[in-house]
């Protein structure tokens, strides 16, 4: 056993009852931890690293829907764009461009959430609202047509603090709400292992849970 299937089963069924669509965070397990889970029926899979995508992808079932959710970098959107379900993290104008750039090349439109910084910490990734702002202009400025901005995503401070991860939340939410009308947005990617429950309350569509199903990495 390499997943913990019971956690799975309760995890997946509180969360269909909501809607939510669970991304099951498969960074650094092996393929055969994925199998596991594919064959309870999960078919969303979240990973952070080009390279170990990549790798999965080929060596796995076709019909998995991969998620990147790390940092991704320009010069490698091309190795994913073949395949990639929804790219999480998109916090440029440039990282878009290159996006729409290697859809139109593969003939596909590629969706995407645009990443906000929500935490506290300085080290995450993000926009700010007034970036986000600017970045929605540009787009509908620029046209871009192999690229679908379909929502947001965010990550909360790594607390304890409930009050602090929920005021997080809920500000994500208030720029999702802001915005998703005008830009159709549709997906909020909000909550992990250990803030999931809480994300859900305060509006998450969409949360990648890694540690709880697969256990914890190194
Ligand atoms: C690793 C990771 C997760 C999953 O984290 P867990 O705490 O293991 O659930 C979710 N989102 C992002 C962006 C990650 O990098």
């Amino acid at each position: 056993m390499l997943v913990n299937q019971i956690k799975y089963q309760e995890i997946a069924k509180q969360l269909m009852e909501q809607s939510v669509t669970l991304v099951a965070v498969s960074k650094t397990k092996p393929p055969a931890a994925i199998e596991e889970l594919y064959n309870f029926g999960q078919r969303d899979f979240g990973e952070n690293y080009v390279q170990e995508l990549v790798d999965k992808q080929a060596a796995l079932p076709k019909d998995i829907r991969w998620h990147f959710i790390g940092h991704l970098q320009t010069n490698k959107v091309k190795y994913i764009a073949p395949f990639v379900h929804l790219i999480h993290g998109v916090d440029s104008y440039k990282l878009l461009k290159e996006i729409d750039k290697q859809g139109e090349k593969r003939g596909r439109v590629i969706e995407v959430l645009l990443q906000v910084h929500i935490a506290q910490e300085e080290t995450k990734f993000g926009l700010d609202d007034q970036e986000l702002a600017t970045l929605f202009q540009q787009v509908v400025a620029e046209g871009l047509s192999y690229v679908t901005i379909r929502g947001l995503m965010g990550m909360a401070s790594f607390t304890e603090d409930e009050t602090q991860v929920k005021r997080e939340f809920q500000y994500l939410k208030s720029l999702f709400d802001k915005y998703s009308q005008k830009h159709s947005l549709q997906i909020l990617s909000m909550g992990m292992s250990g803030d999931y429950l809480l994300a859900v309350q305060e509006g998450s569509t969409m949360v990648r849970i890694g540690s709880l199903l697969f256990g914890a990495r190194n």
